[in-house]
């Protein structure tokens, strides 16, 4: 039986491509037979690839898709802990749990993602300064080693294990299963709040005084300048009460009806994307929000998941691909490296079509996670090549400077020194891996290229 599959293979940001082998087991049996298969060849589990880069990807190996390991194993009503397959996606977890008062801890811009996905980033959602991120609710998880062994492992069982396998990118082993804690919520809907910000200070300000509610995240306009650098809208919310109810209005009935055309079929050329288009789109955005203040009853979707509607919208930045920078650093009071990070872009009329400011809470996970205590900004660009690298070479220096770190969630480019100056643990976590992993039997382009993985850095 043939079980691997020659393939071409891409993250969200369809930068890099390669082609690469894959199998898509259903069955641990077909995983472990796939496992005895490799030879030497070295290996590597995705999940949705939805991570933007080549974290999820290996060339001259052997990848494992975990999409059809996906069943929900055991609930508790009581208590919310569900314990499921890696493969399973939160989308999956909604559909079945929400409708029973349950909703995952966390989740990020997109519900198209799977658990050992969500765990291999140790994902970072709007509700980062009340609930942590992912592996925050995760109690414990089950990984095949390279060996052929399946370890269980939580903060007491093979702990050192648990601590690297959270954000560790695959490098540890596969994820065959994990015990998340659902949380149990009022209702279906959030208590949702947009006020227009007029610029950094402003948008500070507004955090500041949203603590109390779970969810909080800004857009920004990072083409503005002077004193309307960091203009944008601040989303902030809380699940609404328990009988809180309203009529979908014309524009999600729209959406729902036109919701199985709402595909890019096609790739838009690449000038669609260019820097003129990102001006305006930037100001559109600005304007959408007439108001300086609206409450609203959201569904979860437009509120948590705005991008799933256009599937395949990553196919609006041409053949080229498109690339995320994001960083998160200590918080400042002059928020200098947020204002140095925008206005070296602006410089370069690379605007980014999207970008994101979220305050995280003061929790550290240490080894490979990212968030941490500070600001974080996420920006999208279009593939422009040598002049991109470039400008994430300048902003690495200034996050460096500051002691933050960039997402490697979303990395296609970041050089090992960079890397390691952004996280100073990574000879802990990987001595960690190398002893849990002593053949090296996982890797991935990123890790090769961060020296993760093979011969000493
Ligand atoms: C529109 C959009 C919005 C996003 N917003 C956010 C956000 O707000 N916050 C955030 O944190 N991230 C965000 N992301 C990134 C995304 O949540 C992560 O990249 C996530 O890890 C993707 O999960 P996946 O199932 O697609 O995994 P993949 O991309 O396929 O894999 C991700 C990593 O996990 C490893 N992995 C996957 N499955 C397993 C397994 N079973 N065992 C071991 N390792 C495994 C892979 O090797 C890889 O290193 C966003 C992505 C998109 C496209």
């Amino acid at each position: 039986m043939q079980r691997f599959v020659e393939q071409e293979l891409y993250g969200w940001g369809r930068f890099p491509r390669i082609h690469t082998q894959i199998a898509r087991p259903e069955l641990r049996g077909d995983l472990l037979a796939a496992l005895k298969e490799r030879e030497s060849s070295p290996m590597l589990a995705c999940g949705n690839l939805r991570s933007y880069g080549d974290q999820a990807l290996l060339s001259d190996g052997k990848q494992i898709s975990t999409l059809r390991l996906n069943r929900f194993l055991d609930f508790d009503e009581e208590t919310g802990w569900l314990r499921c397959e890696a493969g399973v996606l939160l989308e999956e977890i909604i559909d079945v749990f929400l409708p029973r008062g349950f909703f995952p801890p966390v989740v990020p811009g997109t519900k198209l993602i799977t658990v050992g996905g969500a765990i291999g980033n140790d994902i970072h959602g709007k509700n980062h300064h009340v609930d942590g991120t992912f592996c925050d609710h995760i109690r414990n998880v089950e990984i095949l080693l390279g060996s052929g062994e399946i370890v269980f492992c939580d903060a007491e069982h093979n702990a050192d294990l648990f601590w690297a396998t959270v954000g560790g990118m695959g490098l540890t082993g596969i994820i065959l299963s994990a015990e998340v804690q659902l949380t149990k919520v009022p209702s279906p809907f959030i208590d949702m709040e947009s006020i227009r910000v007029e610029n950094l200070d402003h948008f500070f300000e507004v955090s500041e005084a949203s603590a109390e509610f779970t969810h909080a995240v800004s857009w920004i306009d990072c083409v503005a300048t002077g004193e309307h650098m960091g203009r944008g809208i601040f989303m902030r919310g809380r699940p609404a009460e328990e009988g809180e109810t309203r009529e979908d209005n014309f524009i999600e009935r729209a959406i729902k009806l036109a919701k199985p055309i709402l595909e890019l079929p096609v790739d838009l050329p690449n000038w669609v994307m260019g820097k003129a288009f990102m001006k305006v789109f930037n100001e559109v955005y600005y304007r959408k929000q007439m108001k300086a203040y609206t409450r609203t009853l959201s569904k979860i979707d437009p509120f948590f998941f705005p991008l799933d509607f256009v599937r395949g919208w990553n196919r609006g930045y041409g053949p080229r691909g498109f690339l995320q920078y994001q960083f998160v650093v200590p918080a400042d009071p002059e928020h200098r490296v947020i204002r140095e990070a925008l206005s070296e872009i602006s410089k370069t009329g690379m605007a980014s079509f999207l970008a994101v400011i979220k305050e995280f809470g003061d929790r550290d996970h240490g080894g490979l996670s990212f968030p941490r205590g500070g600001v974080t900004l996420a920006m999208d660009f279009p593939n422009f090549g040598a002049p991109l690298f470039e400008l994430f070479d300048r902003l690495d220096d200034l996050v460096i400077e500051a002691g933050g770190r960039v997402y490697l969630g979303k990395d296609a480019r970041l050089s090992k020194e960079h890397f390691q100056k952004m996280y100073p643990n990574w000879a802990q976590w990987k001595e960690t891996r190398d002893k849990w992993d002593p053949d090296g039997v996982f890797e991935s382009d990123l890790g090769r290229r961060l020296g993760l993985v093979g011969a000493a850095s």
